[in-house]
């Protein structure tokens, strides 16, 4: 038991989502387990008894999360503030927001919701399975709120202590993210052999995770020996894809369909479309935050754009698409294979982005990071014109 509690703390650490010493997570099994002795244990217990959960996580963010969702806490109305992005419309429709760290707050918000951010104070989350569930809603909370913040800098005039904040934040991403992404050697293709394939995957992951270009629990990769598809199972963690990997033939059927990631059909297609033999898909910040803001509102379908906005839109040359992950009618594998034909890489609304290598992950994840990078420097670009604008 301790041993999985150390698991998690060492992953929130490592993810940069928290600072040694700051987590205190709890799991019920024959008896109450902690990873650490702490003031706040014996109020947490009292939620157990309140909801029907197995494990509890109680977490200062790191910087800059931290002074993120304090600032969005701030200006929440009626106790919660809403993201727009993806990640979070999968998870939950709105982040509630407390004074004080009491049981009458937290019960009260996690029946109706996954965490609950207390001011000044950390994210409440749990799990009803495994702190697993803990820490992907965590990291989730952290995800959305950066977006939040970021594009509320860019669409609405702030003060200039945040736009500051902004740059100075979104520089340090871009020197941190140019030197993570310079180191990453990843295998040339083509792969032919299983176990070359299998490890390319891999390491792939592991570079995305690291470089910070996805959540661990989100995302997903695939490569195509001209046969049969090998892609990351759904829910699986892409830093620990050993084992979690599905091979598929490319007409599907054989496919373990259940496990396999929930965008098959999207790599499929991209697949059939461009003759290219890898596809990574990751949910990078800035690309995200970028795609968000689009020039031509209002736009007729305001609200649902990111379903099935009409609108072509690039940065720079590259694509940004509408859509839903499955096979409906508004589907990624309808609205990405087409863009691809022309683009090594196209951004989802408010999504993340997919790209795709000729041969191998190499060239895939230098097209993710370059995408990226290029979103970071037009965020910046684009602060800094609004200001000399208005000056
Ligand atoms: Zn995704
Ligand atoms: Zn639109």
């Amino acid at each position: 038991m301790i041993r999985l509690l150390q698991k998690f703390e060492q992953k929130l650490l490592r993810h940069g989502l928290c600072e040694d010493g700051t987590i205190l997570l709890g799991l019920l099994d024959d008896k109450f387990y902690w990873n650490k002795i702490d003031t706040n244990t014996s109020l947490l217990e009292k939620v157990f008894e309140e909801l029907n959960i197995a494990s509890i996580l109680f977490a200062k963010p790191a910087e800059p999360y931290f002074t993120i969702l304090n600032s969005l806490a701030d200006e929440a109305t009626n106790g919660f503030f809403v993201p727009q992005d993806s990640e979070t419309r999968t998870f939950f429709h709105d982040i509630p927001v407390a004074e004080t760290l009491d049981l009458k707050n937290i019960v009260g918000a996690l029946k109706r919701r996954r965490s609950i951010f207390i001011k000044n104070n950390g994210i409440v989350t749990y799990g009803t399975i495994s702190p697993e569930q803990a820490f992907v809603v965590y990291s989730s909370v952290c995800f959305s709120s950066y977006v939040k913040f970021f594009s509320d800098i860019l669409s609405n005039p702030t003060n200039w202590q945040k736009k500051e904040f902004a740059i100075n934040e979104a520089t340090r991403y871009l020197n941190f993210l140019t030197t993570c992404t310079r180191n990453v050697k990843l295998q040339k293709g083509p792969l032919h052999a299983r176990s070359d394939i299998l490890s390319a995957i891999v390491d792939a992951g592991k570079a995305t995770v690291q470089c910070r270009l996805v959540d661990s629990y989100f995302g997903n990769i695939s490569y195509f020996d001209g046969t049969s598809i090998y892609i990351s199972q759904t829910a699986s963690s892409l830093d620990e894809l050993t084992g979690c990997i599905d091979e598929c033939p490319i007409d599907g059927s054989s496919c373990t369909g259940i496990t396999a990631s929930s965008e098959f059909t999207a790599h499929r297609e991209i697949f059939l479309h461009t003759q290219r033999r890898a596809v990574l898909h990751g949910h990078p910040k800035f690309s995200v935050i970028m795609s968000m803001q689009c020039p031509l509102r209002p736009c007729e379908l305001e609200g649902d754009c990111h379903r099935r906005c009409p609108h072509k839109r690039f940065i720079e040359n590259v694509p940004i698409v509408p859509g839903e992950i499955g096979t409906g009618k508004y589907g990624l594998c309808q609205t990405l294979p087409p863009v691809l034909k022309n683009s090594h890489g196209a951004i989802v609304y408010g999504h993340g982005v997919f790209t795709t290598g000729e041969n191998d992950f190499a060239d895939a994840f230098k097209q993710l990071a370059d995408i990226e990078i290029m979103c970071v420097q037009r965020y910046i670009e684009t602060i800094k014109a609004n200001d000399s604008q208005k000056s």
